[in-house]
């Protein structure tokens, strides 16, 4: 395999939830842990409003300038944003992901219309297929928004269920919109992400599945990043190597680092 080098794309620090670690504190961790390169991807809710997303993007933008210059020389810091449910804002959405100081952008779906976050969510409502049927609408909604560079976690339901949950649910039936999602993504030029956060609970494992990532490829599909979703400084870099694997096993040659909202 020779050398490689590690970049997580898809790190939080404490501007995206209180109690969480600092930009320093991760720095350190990722250094520590012999990664190339790191990009902080703070949470940006469009449902919380303009004022809420935007002290989030300044504060991130203050703590990575002044971490460049602590840890410029040993780490490639990157400035993103995890912006959640773009498409419902698109005018709040390309505001965020506007400006020099933005490297690097994740659309997400955390929740459907009418619902909380799937993290919190009764997976044994009765109706749950239907909240299921919403996310892969939602998806394909997002994936043809022009505000964001790579869909974060597909099949983020699977995230939050139990062993037993994801056996009983054949998310399968689901496969005509997620093919569409992927191949709208794949011709607008735009990825997806191997997100490894899931590695430590052992449900999902990677996201998403050595399958929906050939579904990509096989749709002209080419940009990829690998990201730990990491909420704490000790799991930044954790499972990139087994998402890289993933990847190639899937295909792809090449995995994408943002600068500027350009892949390198
Ligand atoms: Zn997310």
């Amino acid at each position: 395999m020779g050398e490689m080098a590690i970049y997580d794309s898809h790190v939080h620090s404490k501007n995206s939830f209180d109690g969480h670690d600092t930009v320093e504190a991760i720095c350190e961790s990722a250094i520590r842990a012999g990664l190339a390169a790191v990009t902080f991807t703070d949470h940006c809710e469009t449902y919380l409003g303009e004022g809420a997303c935007l002290a989030v993007k300044e504060a991130l933008w203050e703590d990575v300038s002044r971490a460049r210059e602590t840890f410029g020389e040993a780490l490639e810091i990157s400035m993103g944003l995890e912006i959640g449910e773009p498409h419902r804002d698109m005018a709040l959405s390309r505001e965020l992901a506007g400006g020099p100081e933005i490297d690097f952008v994740i659309g997400s779906v955390h929740r459907v219309r009418g619902e909380d976050d799937f993290y919190f969510m009764d997976y044994d409502r009765p109706d749950i297929m239907d909240v299921f049927r919403k996310y892969y609408e939602e998806i394909l909604e997002l994936s043809e928004c022009d505000c964001f560079d790579v869909m974060g976690h597909i099949n983020y339901p699977l995230r939050a269920m139990s062993a037993e949950q994801t056996e009983r649910t054949d998310l399968g039936v689901f496969d005509g919109l997620l093919r569409e999602t992927l191949a709208s993504l794949a011709a607008h030029g735009r990825g997806i992400e191997a997100n490894s956060h899931c590695m430590k609970e052992g449900v999902g494992g990677i996201l998403p599945s050595l399958e929906i990532m050939k579904m990509f490829r096989d749709s002209g599909g080419r940009i990829v990043t690998t990201g730990s979703d990491a909420h704490e400084a000790s799991l930044v870099g954790a499972g990139i190597p087994e998402a890289e694997a993933l990847l190639r096993e899937a295909g792809f040659k090449e995995i994408s680092f943002f600068k500027g909202r350009k892949p390198i």
